[in-house]
């Protein structure tokens, strides 16, 4: 089957030939039906030897949906042919977070080398791909697979974060959402359709910012050193009361720090590598600082439930197989219009 795999450090994405995995006692295979591209991925191409972790080859894919095609030994409740989303940040199904649902915050898994497709385990980017556990498969039903894969993440991981801050998120409040890329796109629409805030986004790109407008946003302003002093005076010299920053660079990070309100929220997703200091000193009174990862099970049951509204959906750019090299190249130069989706 083919198969969009990272095979050689620093060597980017390759498609290639490989055999079609069969599925273990208790595990489900899916004939993909889309995959789609995280600039995680590229977090994790972009590391140094001594830094990988993840495996190689690892066929990339985090974002997956799929047909049930094939059940291991002892797998029941689950109908062949059936279209599910799969859950992605795998736990070990035991402890108290994982028995929540809240298998992204599983401290376990790593030690218990579970570790989720795309990101250590085989991923969804190939013809067929293996899932551990009939737990990790949310029914999709009549969602468009391609328009709703990105939703298990790029709109599971805003989601989960604004979910957090929703009592900030009160009419007459301000939400500032950094980086208008796969996540940012949908968590402004997810702010919009959750709340009566208003919502200001950032990015330096003047492209995204139009894409901003489009799904809601109703001020933008240009990542730049003047930034925050628009932001303050967009804010009445308040400064806002959430902070969603999808970027996670020094640049946006500082900027957040900038314009937090008094007993605001500031919730860092992007993994830029910039870092906060916090502190009675250093930021606001009140103000929290937090670097939340993915999101829960429920939680992606919502976001597909939100995007069957119409509220929420995902702007796609589709690319078959053999075109995944350039899809990737146009995510790094930060080419892609929401998101890119490989559709098989
Ligand atoms: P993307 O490339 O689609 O979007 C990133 C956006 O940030 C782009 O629009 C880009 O123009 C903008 N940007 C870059 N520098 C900026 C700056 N200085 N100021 C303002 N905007 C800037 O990426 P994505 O797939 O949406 O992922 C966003 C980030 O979130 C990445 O760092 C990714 O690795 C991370 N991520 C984190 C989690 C998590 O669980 N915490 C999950 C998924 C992705
Ligand atoms: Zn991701």
């Amino acid at each position: 089957m083919k198969a969009v795999q990272y095979r050689e450090i620093g060597k980017g994405p390759e498609v290639v030939d490989i055999e079609v995995p069969e599925p273990a006692a208790g595990q489900i295979r899916l004939k993909v039906t889309a995959a789609g591209l995280c600039h995680s991925d590229w977090f994790l191409m972009d590391l140094a030897e001594d830094q990988y972790t993840y495996g190689l080859p690892l066929t990339l894919g985090h974002e997956g949906t799929g047909v049930v095609d094939k059940l291991g030994d002892g797998v029941e409740g689950i109908t062949v042919g059936d279209p599910y989303a799969i859950y992605g940040p795998w736990g070990c199904g035991q402890c108290h977070e994982c028995s929540q649902g809240r298998e992204n915050y599983c401290p376990y898994a790593a030690d218990l080398g579970i570790a989720p497709p795309g990101l250590g385990a085989p991923g969804a980017m190939a013809e067929y791909v293996i899932v551990d556990d009939r737990r990790h498969l949310v029914p999709l039903g009549d969602l468009d697979p391609v328009e709703a894969v990105s939703l298990t993440d790029a709109g599971l991981t805003p989601y989960h974060a604004i979910a957090a801050a929703q009592h900030k998120l009160y009419p007459g409040s301000v939400s500032v959402v950094m980086g208008i890329g796969g996540l940012g796109h949908v968590g402004i629409q997810i702010i919009r359709a959750i709340s009566a805030a208003t919502v200001i986004a950032v990015d330096i790109s003047d492209e995204k910012l139009e894409l901003a407008k489009e799904v809601g946003a109703h001020h933008t302003v240009i990542s730049s050193a003047e930034a925050a002093d628009r932001i303050r005076e967009l804010t009445g010299g308040l400064g806002a009361q959430t902070v969603f920053d999808f970027a996670g660079v020094q640049p946006t990070i500082d900027l957040a720090k900038a314009v937090v309100a008094i007993d605001g929220f500031v919730h860092i997703v992007g993994i830029g590598g910039g870092v906060m200091t916090a502190g009675f000193f250093a930021t606001p009174f009140g103000a929290a600082v937090r670097a939340p990862y993915w999101g829960s099970r429920s939680e992606l049951i919502e976001v597909l439930d939100l995007a069957r509204t119409g509220a929420v959906s995902v702007h796609v750019e589709r690319y078959g197989f053999d075109d995944a090299v350039t899809a990737y190249r146009r995510l790094h130069e930060g080419e892609i219009r929401g998101r890119a989706v490989i559709v098989p």
